[in-house]
């Protein structure tokens, strides 16, 4: 399990450890079920662990090791259709494994649940693998009554902070949080959270909120990954399909499994690629916060934006970009031209769309782009309110017994 391999060695931030205790086990989850048996690192190869710590950049990790700037470069290539290594914070584990034709193997862990292991091939390229620990998810009950604001108010009542913000970043259209709000005012969370190894690993699901005050009365409920009221109304902005004016030609699809043309390795196409002209405007898919505007050797400038803790888009191959990180935007916003930068085929650009930190086809995946839940699914929205509503009585009424 991932958490036991990260708590039995730790290391110091900022020092490489000779003894890689990273090993691989077998993945809980592959995102790629295609993906070949995993054969681990044999003993008599030198391995090292290193946590990442504040100032710390990949190239100057390298360097450190030795490892050559062409080695990085492949796995940067490789990295392309995830992106994973443009953002190396402290506290991340990066584990090295080496064999006489240099890295072997390079692993990177973010958090308990998080793990990339890139894998060089015959050829030279490095091929990777994601896994993530799935974890239980628990569903939680709080009650509590308003004194102050409704964050501390929550957090008095058991909430993390995080979830708190999380609600009142949800109803922020619908509620003012100060004129709203009565000293006694009511409420009741429903959260689900998840736990490895009964740790818990920071990730949260709001799945329905009730807010029952003396001059407000407001729900949230989780249904089909959007949020709605009770009434079945979204709570949500709408998202746009497509991050362009008009439709263009798709002229490559979203597909995770697809295969290198030559070297046969997966290469997973995360994104959905339209044949645009050099110069054409890209615009923000929905509102945001602009979370990174880089420079990559594949990716070529790209933009990424941080739409609510759960939606991000990426868009990359720009030839120009007119946002800077930490710019919120709008929808609809003119974010950038489109280009043929980093490698490309052609002039294109390249769009993703993350849910929950996992890439989705943004064609098909279900983005807040309806207002109201559609007809045929009204009744498992009406049950599902029933059953989240009925634990919350259950909780309150166990409550009061004690
Ligand atoms: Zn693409």
């Amino acid at each position: 399990m991932l958490s036991e391999n990260s708590s039995a060695v730790p290391v110091p931030p900022g020092q490489f450890r000779s003894t890689l205790p990273l090993e691989l086990d077998d993945p809980v989850v592959t995102v790629d079920e295609q993906a070949e048996t995993h054969e681990p690192s044999s003993d008599e190869n030198p391995s090292i662990s290193y946590v990442v710590q504040k100032g710390d950049m990949l190239s100057t990790i390298f360097d450190l090791l030795h490892i050559s700037q062409s080695t990085l470069y492949k796995l940067m290539e490789a990295d392309v259709n995830l992106l994973a290594l443009d953002t190396i914070q402290p506290g991340h584990q990066l584990g090295f494994n080496f064999d006489e034709n240099g890295l072997k193997q390079f692993i990177f862990r973010s958090g308990l649940t998080y793990k990339v292991v890139f894998d060089r091939g015959e050829k030279g390229d490095f091929e990777f693998k994601e896994y993530i620990e799935k974890g239980g998810y628990r569903r939680e009950i709080i009650s509590g009554t308003v004194e102050g604001d409704l964050p501390r108010s929550m957090k008095r009542a058991g909430a993390r902070i995080a979830e708190a913000y999380q609600v009142t970043h949800l109803l922020k259209e619908r509620m003012n949080f100060r004129s709203h709000l009565r000293a006694g005012d009511k409420f009741q969370l429903a959260v689900s959270r998840q736990y490895v190894n009964g740790e818990y690993t920071g990730s949260s699901i709001i799945e329905g909120f009730v807010y029952d005050g003396a001059i407000r009365k407001q729900s949230a409920f989780l249904f089909d990954d959007n949020y709605f009221d009770a009434e079945g109304e979204s709570l949500e902005k709408a998202f746009q399909r497509i991050p362009l004016a008009k439709r263009y030609r798709i002229s490559s699809s979203f597909n995770p499994k697809r295969r290198h043309p030559i070297t046969k390795m997966i290469r997973p196409h995360n994104g959905t690629d339209f044949a645009v002209g050099i110069g054409t405007p890209v615009l923000a898919a929905g509102d945001g916060v602009v979370s990174r505007v880089i420079k990559h050797r594949y990716a070529g400038l790209y933009i990424e934006i941080q739409h609510n803790r759960k939606y991000k888009t990426r868009y990359l191959h720009l030839s120009k970009a007119y946002v800077r990180k930490g710019q919120k935007v709008s929808r609809g916003q003119k974010i950038a031209a489109s280009g043929n930068s980093g490698r490309s085929t052609g002039a294109h650009l390249h769009y993703e769309l993350h849910v929950n930190g996992r890439p989705v086809n943004a064609m098909t995946a279900p983005i807040p782009v309806v207002q109201t839940i559609p007809r045929n699914k009204r009744g498992a929205f009406k049950q599902q309110v029933a059953l989240i509503k009925s634990q919350m009585a259950e909780q309150l009424a166990q409550a009061e017994k004690q």
